[in-house]
């Protein structure tokens, strides 16, 4: 399911392509890819979105997942 937005820099009709959740200090921080139809592409916290549009996006059915990153040798 893709959720349109308005793209932060251009205004122009934007779709969150991924969301996801970096953990920081104070526990997960929920974060969405977004690219816009002039080709703007953004990776930001969501908490940078107006308050409009996060509620929209709360009302996806979208469940975040743990971004898995790796630091160091693995395995
Ligand atoms: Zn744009």
């Amino acid at each position: 399911m893709l959720t349109f937005i308005y793209c932060p820099d251009c205004d122009v009709p934007a779709e969150v392509t991924d969301r996801f959740a970096l953990a920081s200090t104070s526990g997960p921080a929920d974060h969405i890819v977004v690219r816009c139809a002039a080709g703007h592409w953004f990776r930001m916290a969501s908490d940078l979105l107006p308050e409009s549009t996060r509620q929209h996006l709360l009302m996806q059915d979208l469940e975040p997942h743990i971004a898995h990153v790796a630091f160091g040798p693995t395995g």
